[in-house]
C-alpha cells in the first residue's frame, strides 16, 4: 500500500490529477483512489495498492511542483513520538552563526555551517572548528543572542502543543547547544532536549565542547531509544533540514524535511516548503479548530 497526502490548490486540480494518473499508469502503479480529506479541505489523499514511494513522490513533484506532502506505506495516523531538529527547523536561525556574529565571525562560521548542513564536511570536525572560533566570547553573548536573534518558526509552538494534546511524546535533538536548546524547548513545549554543551570557564567560552558530541548518530539513537519505550507499533514523526538529520529522517515512519537541504529532502518521505510548521498537522488530518495554541 502507498498513501500520499499533499496540500493541493483546487485550481486546475482535475487536470493535474489526470496527468498524475497517466504517469502512474505508465509506471505500472495505477491510482486506486484520490479524494480530499474530510477535515482539512486543501489536503488531497491518493492511495495505491502498491508501488515505489520514490516514483510516487517524483511524479507528484513533476505535476504539483514543490508542494507540501507526505508519502507512507501504511494508513497515515497521528504519531506517538515526535523528534525534531532545532536550528532552521524549529527556529529560523542557526544559533552558532548568530552567536558568531557577536564575535565578529558570522560570515566565516556561517560558511562552515552551510557546508556541514549540506553534508560536504564531517559534522564533528566542522562543529569542533566553529566552537574553537568562539573561544574567549563572553557567555552573556548567548542570552543576548537568544533574545535579540532567535525566533521560533511560524507554527512551531502549535505543532508541539497539538501533538502533545494527542498523546505524542516530544523530543528536541540538536547538533547545536543546550545553552540555546533548553530555553527554546521550554518556549516551544518539548519534553526532552538532547544537544551539545559549550565549555564555559569564568563566564567565558573555552572554545571546547564538554561531553560527547551530539551528531547524526545521537539523533538516530535518541529516536530509537524513545520509540522502544513506547512499545510496538508507535508511529514516529521526525523533522529536520540538514545532512545530520538524515539517519533519523530515514528511520522515522514520517520523516519530514522542513525547507531542507537537497540531501535531507531526498532522504525524507515528507517535505514542507511553506513557512508554516502547522502544515504538518494538516497532513495528519487534524482539523484547525482542534489545534492547540502553544
Ligand atoms: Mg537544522
Amino acid at each position: 500500500m502507498l498513501i500520499a497526502r499533499l496540500i493541493a490548490d483546487q485550481v486546475g486540480l482535475e487536470t493535474r490529477l489526470d496527468a498524475v494518473r497517466a504517469s502512474l499508469d505508465n509506471a505500472g502503479m495505477p491510482l486506486a483512489m484520490a479524494s480530499m480529506l474530510d477535515f482539512c479541505g486543501d489536503v488531497l489523499q491518493l492511495s495505491l495498492p502498491d508501488g515505489d514511494a520514490a516514483i510516487l513522490t517524483s511524479t507528484l513533484v513533476d505535476h504539483f511542483g514543490d508542494c507540501d506532502m507526505l508519502v507512507a506505506d501504511h494508513q497515515i495516523e497521528v504519531p506517538k513520538l515526535f523528534v525534531s531538529d532545532m536550528d532552521s527547523t524549529m527556529i529560523g536561525q542557526e544559533c552558532i552563526d548568530e552567536l558568531a556574529d557577536f564575535a565578529g565571525l558570522k560570515e566565516k562560521v556561517a560558511t562552515i555551517t552551510e557546508r556541514a548542513m549540506r553534508g560536504e564536511l564531517d559534522f564533528a570536525d566542522a562543529l569542533t572548528e566553529r566552537v574553537g572560533l568562539l573561544e574567549g566570547l563572553e557567555e552573556d553573548a548567548i542570552s543576548r543572542c537568544l533574545s535579540e536573534r532567535i525566533r521560533p518558526v511560524d507554527g512551531a509552538r502549535t505543532l508541539v502543543a497539538t501533538l502533545r494534546a494527542r498523546g505524542c511524546r516530544t523530543v528536541l535533538v540538536t547538533g547545536g547547544f543546550h545553552h540555546f536548546a533548553d530555553p527554546v524547548a521550554e518556549q516551544l513545549g518539548f519534553e526532552r532536549v538532547v544537544g551539545n554543551r559549550l565549555g564555559v570557564a569564568e563566564r567565558v567560552l573555552t572554545g571546547k565542547l564538554v561531553g560527547p558530541i551530539s551528531d547524526a548518530s545521537t539523533k538516530l539513537a535518541t529516536l530509537i531509544e524513545e520509540r522502544d519505550q513506547l512499545g510496538q507499533g508507535a508511529r514516529v514523526l521526525a523533522t529536520g533540514d540538514g545532512a545530520n538529520d538524515i539517519p533519523m529522517l530515514e528511520e522515522a515512519d514520517y520523516g519530514i524535511a522542513y525547507r531542507a537541504k537537497p540531501r535531507a529532502t531526498d532522504a525524507a518521505n515528507g517535505r514542507i516548503w511553506s513557512r508554516y510548521l502547522t502544515t504538518i498537522l494538516k497532513l495528519f488530518d487534524i482539523p484547525e479548530d482542534e489545534w492547540v495554541d502553544g
